[in-house]
């Protein structure tokens, strides 16, 4: 029990399965999938994906092949694309666990005719254009070649092309002139597929904000991945409340230490920080290792007691401070340091804020150090400390339900 008094990022499965079910309101007629890269966006992929799907996700998403696999692993079925392939693969695990693929050049192709050949099984393949991000998919003048191997492929029965798809550069800026130029470029590479005689099950291209904010591009389904857990990825626009979503994760510590110290005493490395007057200070047992970046030095929020107090002086590796000024404190009393915001305590979108960042970065950087704490009832009203309905973290793989 000591690391749950150091801390704990508390996982709402409830408001995971209330975003999808909000998502899949908001694209009546497109399907979603929900995004589980990056351990779930650091909420913990096996428990976010099980949510995801009892609330109707048909499609998960994952950037490495790895993810993907794990999924399937712990036992979630039906339909995972996974994205960020390089060469080697694994093609061949993928394709014996029924993972569609995705492919962006002409390399990765013959790569996935060679997996087909190992493992005897037809593929699953979504073609990945750049319709103007620049970063993975297929440019439009190497699209026809490729589009023209694959559609071959698939006449000679090694592959089906189920997916046509492409990602926004700056569908975060809702506007913004290469929005309607990616759309653009996004019609003439299907429409280039459709001509060598390609017909995918779906085309897909709308990222969280393009779901939010852009219902030309939800196409046959979206891949919002930062909604699912309840942020906004158009801060500028709205809060989460404003599109039905409700912030996911709270990340909590206990403090480690109080102490009175004289004014003029300096705290933490570097001693950035130097107290005006004599004053409590309160020590907090997450640092940098546990995803509390070290540009929160000196910025940083958090909640003690009802109130808002500042990263005092430089987060370290393992803990930061706090000045409580003249107030009453006690070791052990909880710093909520975000959650969804309704008590009156920041939110990630606030440390984003305070750290030059966005909420993204916020939440997939808590470190394993950190236990992830499942709930899956609504939370308590008020409460900050839940009980019914709260579970273990999960040990190992597999144990314990959605
Ligand atoms: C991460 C990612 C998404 C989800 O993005 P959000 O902005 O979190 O919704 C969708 N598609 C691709 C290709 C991605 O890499």
């Amino acid at each position: 029990m000591d690391t749950a008094m150091r801390a704990q990022a508390t996982v709402d499965l409830a408001a995971i399965g209330a975003n999808v079910r909000a998502l899949r309101d908001r694209v009546r007629g497109a399907g979603v999938m929900a995004v589980i890269k990056a351990d779930g966006y650091g909420h913990g992929a096996v428990r976010v994906a099980r949510a995801a799907r009892a609330a109707g996700a048909e499609w998960l998403g994952t950037a490495t092949p790895h993810e993907a696999l794990e999924l399937r692993a712990a036992g979630l079925d039906g339909r995972i694309l996974c994205w960020l392939w390089t060469p080697g693969g694994p093609w061949a695990e993928a394709i014996r666990a029924d993972v569609d693929v995705s492919v962006s050049g002409r390399w990765a192709l013959r790569e996935v005719v060679a997996a087909v050949e190992e493992t005897g099984r037809p593929a699953r393949v979504h073609l990945k254009a750049d319709t103007g991000l620049g970063r993975n998919g297929c440019q439009p003048a190497d699209w026809p070649d490729l589009v023209a191997d694959a559609r071959a492929a698939e006449a000679a029965g090694v592959l089906k092309v189920t997916g046509l798809w492409s990602h926004f550069a700056c569908a975060d800026e809702p506007g913004h002139p290469s929005i309607e130029a990616q759309l653009t470029a996004f019609r003439q590479a299907l429409a280039v597929a459709g001509a060598a005689g390609i017909d995918p099950e779906v085309r897909h291209m709308a990222n969280s904000p393009a779901t939010l904010t852009l219902p030309a591009a939800h196409f046959d389904l979206v891949r919002p991945g930062l909604a699912v857990y309840g942020l906004s990825p158009v801060p500028q626009l709205g809060g989460p409340a404003e599109f039905g979503l409700r912030p996911a994760m709270t990340l909590r510590a206990w403090l480690a230490n109080v102490k009175r110290v004289p004014a003029g005493h300096g705290v933490s490395y570097g001693h950035t920080y130097t107290t005006p007057g004599s004053t409590t200070l309160g020590l907090v047992p997450v640092g940098y290792a546990d995803g509390v970046p070290r540009h929160a030095s000196g910025t940083g929020p958090v909640w003690i007691a009802g109130k808002w107090r500042t990263v005092a002086g430089r987060v370290a590796m393992d803990q930061f401070v706090v000045d409580l000024g003249g107030d009453a404190a006690e070791v052990g009393d909880e710093v909520v340091l975000f959650g969804p915001g309704d008590a009156g305590e920041p939110t990630a979108e606030d440390w984003a804020r305070a750290c030059g960042t966005i909420a993204y970065e916020i939440v997939t950087r808590i470190g394993v150090r950190v236990p992830r704490v499942y709930r899956t009832a609504p939370p308590e009203r008020g409460g900050g400390a839940p009980s019914p309905g709260l579970e273990a973290p999960l040990a190992g793989t597999g144990e314990g339900d959605g």
